[in-house]
């Protein structure tokens, strides 16, 4: 059940715990007022003592019993273009628009459904993400709020040919007009080839020159557009720093180095280890990884947790991203992976609450993650204290909208 928050009517919401994104601790709350959209105040125990500012509106109580209320969970990376299942059919629908509004619609409700309000899709050729992002601020779909890039940004004749067209350097600053007259919400750049699975350690050539990817990122700035960087190897990841991109997505094999300089920048940094870790769910029966496969892929995501747990103690900001869409990923379902494998990484249950509300939502421009006063009434609903066991996000179930 997803409760869109109307602005003309009060609330309030009778809670079991609340856990604050920002502080990730339990707060002392029994009710949460808000009017207008927003928190108008929290109060403990039984206290009905606040007064809305204009009681004539409608007023809604909600009781929601032992349920624990959070921030909403945001997914920084997906692509809605693809889902999960087959890559080759997904790719057909791109030219079957009923077909693919069902796909879309169906991955919307599987996102909603995990308590995930807020996604920011990493780019595809069709500008799919982007289109769908339309129908849904126009009410013609019920999903998260979602962020776009439209397509993506590619050197001709590499890497990435379903997330984005080639761009010549000479057609740089006639593709950044484009995008922004498209209406995007920033721009993704692909640095790098992908992760072998293959090869420990090997990864696609980077695709840039540092003066090339320089020009790109301070084209995006200069119209106002955050950058999000494909970069799988350390290699990619330093020239994406260095260049001043806004998050760094993926970075598999990157160094200590890399997250020093990603703390001191203040750039994001998203993992995405489910993608490398759902073929290990697959049996080699099945076309699944045979045995050196398979020993390739645990060594590549347990590097990518320590470096994950590394990254923690060094003060980079870490956002959740599934690239949901991506082989064996699902839109939904897949975060919950992606937050165990947090776990794994031997991350508190606090801590992977922070990264995946706050973070995530700073990552996306929302003012969302922190449950005060003033701020939007965008909260979700689960059974059990995910402070005790992050599984317990598994059971969101009920969602206060945005
Ligand atoms: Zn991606």
């Amino acid at each position: 059940m997803l409760i869109k928050i109307d602005v003309n009517k009060n609330y309030i919401l009778k809670t079991g715990l609340v856990i604050d994104g920002g502080q990730c601790c339990i707060i002392n709350a029994g009710r949460i007022f808000i009017e207008d959209g927003l928190i108008a105040a929290i109060t403990p125990g039984n206290d009905t003592s606040f007064r809305f500012t204009d009681p004539s509106r409608e007023l809604v109580c909600l009781d929601l019993g032992e349920l624990t209320v959070l921030p909403p969970l945001v997914d920084c990376h997906v692509h809605l273009a693809l889902d999960g299942k087959d890559f080759a059919a997904a790719r057909r629908r791109w030219e079957q628009p009923i077909e693919m509004a069902r796909q879309v619609q169906s991955e919307l409700a599987d996102t909603l459904g995990h308590g995930i309000l807020a996604v920011r899709d990493g780019g595809d050729r069709a500008g799919i993400g982007l289109y769908f992002r339309e129908q849904v601020v126009t009410g013609s779909m019920v999903g998260p709020v979602i962020r776009s890039p439209g397509f993506a940004l590619r050197k001709p004749g590499t890497y990435g040919s379903f997330l984005g067209r080639g761009v010549e350097m000479d057609q740089l600053s006639e593709t950044l007009d484009q995008l922004v007259q498209n209406g995007v919400n920033l721009v993704k750049v692909i640095v790098s080839g992908v992760v072998s699975f293959k090869e420990y350690g090997r990864v696609g050539p980077v695709q840039y020159t540092a003066t090339e990817l320089n020009a790109i990122v301070q084209g995006a700035h200069a119209r106002g557009l955050p950058i999000m960087a494909h970069a799988s190897s350390d290699a990619a990841v330093r020239l994406a720093l260095e260049a001043g991109v806004d998050t760094v997505e993926h970075g598999y094999f990157l160094s200590r180095e890399s997250l020093q300089q990603m703390a001191a920048r203040g750039s994001a940094w998203i993992p995405t280890v489910i993608p490398v870790a759902a073929r290990l769910n697959c049996r080699a029966e099945d076309g699944g990884p045979d045995r050196p496969e398979r020993l390739v892929l645990e060594r590549t995501v347990d590097r990518q947790l320590a470096m994950i747990n590394e990254a923690v103690s060094l003060g980079v900001t870490l956002g959740v991203g599934t690239d949901a869409g991506a082989s064996g990923v699902r839109h939904g379902s897949g975060y919950l992976e992606e937050l165990a494998l947090y776990r794994r990484a031997g991350l508190a249950p606090a801590e992977i609450i922070r990264c995946a509300t706050l973070n995530g939502a700073r990552i996306l421009g929302l003012d969302w993650g922190v449950i005060k006063p003033g701020r939007p009434a965008a909260l979700i609903a689960v059974a059990g204290n995910p402070l005790d066991d992050i599984a317990a996000l598994e059971t969101a179930q009920n969602m206060l909208s945005y």
